[in-house]
């Protein structure tokens, strides 16, 4: 940029996923000035590294209004908890009460922090798959990511959803589908709980190798979307998103979407009485309209309402 352009404001984003992480500048149209991505290794490293591109980044753009943080989970998202800010009880090593916001306090912009899954979904509801047929975002709406975990995000009322804690939706317990009785599942905290049953390592576990070696006609992938119809009936009976998003390693490995939708259907029972759940369903459950990028908008998205500027003209 030079001296004498109009500066446009810039904001800072990262993704902190599992296995990597993602920084970004961007402006408030969602434009990426600047992307980089790299391998989540021990926590110090790892937020050394995001730090140094941002400081980076604030000699070429100037610096950010606000910086938004997308993570994995569980995170402490309450401001008046000690903790707030921090990994929960993760599984990911080294990781577990890491400080995600502590390295870039001296930033002295505002930070603002949620799930991966919530900024997505609020990514999704703005500039995704989550417009309805006046180009106008939908006020509720569930975003699902499908892979390593099972992790769903929810903007309801246009806000994304917190309480307690944050939604853990992985961890319901669904039904058994009958075929599936002898598998133990492998979620640590729980066995057969939803992500134990059908996040990628459980269909690993089944198949014995690599999901894009499963033939379509593998039983696996009834089983799987069964439990996947599960969870989007279930989220339709509790939190009546008006569209739910599915993402997630797992989602592009097979045509899923048919059979899950088929699915909910059968779990939903008609009882909804909703167009959009009936023959409507095609456009009810679908793909991320993002790609890869609705964690990182997200996170943007989450930069923006911290600095206050998050209901710009669309
Ligand atoms: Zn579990």
């Amino acid at each position: 940029m030079t001296a004498d352009a109009p500066a446009a404001p810039v904001f800072a984003a990262i993704e902190a996923g599992g296995t990597k992480f993602v920084c970004a500048v961007a402006t408030a149209d969602g434009t990426l000035l600047e992307r980089v991505r790299f391998p989540t290794r021990d926590p110090a490293g790892t937020l050394a590294e995001a730090r140094a591109f941002f400081d980076a980044a604030a000699q070429r753009f100037g610096a950010p209004r606000a910086l938004g943080i997308a993570s994995f989970g569980p995170l402490e998202l309450d401001p008046r908890a000690a903790a707030y800010g921090r990994l929960l009880r993760t599984p990911k090593p080294g990781w577990h009460d890491a400080d995600l916001r502590a390295p870039f306090a001296s930033l002295g912009v505002p930070i603002a922090l949620d799930t991966d899954v919530n900024a997505a979904a609020l990514a999704e509801a703005r500039w995704g798959a989550g417009r309805d047929a006046d180009g106008a975002p939908l006020d509720s709406l569930c975003y699902v990511t499908v892979g390593t975990g099972i992790g769903v995000g929810a903007v309801i009322a246009g806000e994304p959803l917190h309480g307690l804690l944050h939604p853990e939706v992985g961890h319901i317990h669904p039904r058994r589908h009958p075929g599936d009785a002898g598998f133990a599942g492998v979620c640590p905290h729980h066995g057969d709980c939803l992500e134990g049953l059908a996040n990628g390592p459980a269909l690993v576990a089944r198949l014995g190798h690599d999901l894009g070696d499963a033939p379509d006609a593998h039983p696996v992938w009834d089983i799987e979307a069964d439990y996947l119809g599960q969870l989007c009936a279930q989220l339709a009976l509790t939190l009546s998103p008006r569209r739910i998003v599915l993402g997630g390693g797992v989602m592009q490995h097979h045509r899923l979407f048919a059979p899950i939708r088929a699915r909910t259907r059968h779990w939903l029972g008609g009882y909804l009485a909703r167009e959009q759940v009936e023959d409507g369903i095609d456009g009810y459950i679908v793909p991320p309209g993002l790609g890869d990028r609705s964690g990182i908008l997200g996170a943007l998205l989450l930069a923006m309402r911290a600095a206050g500027d998050h209901r710009p003209a669309a």
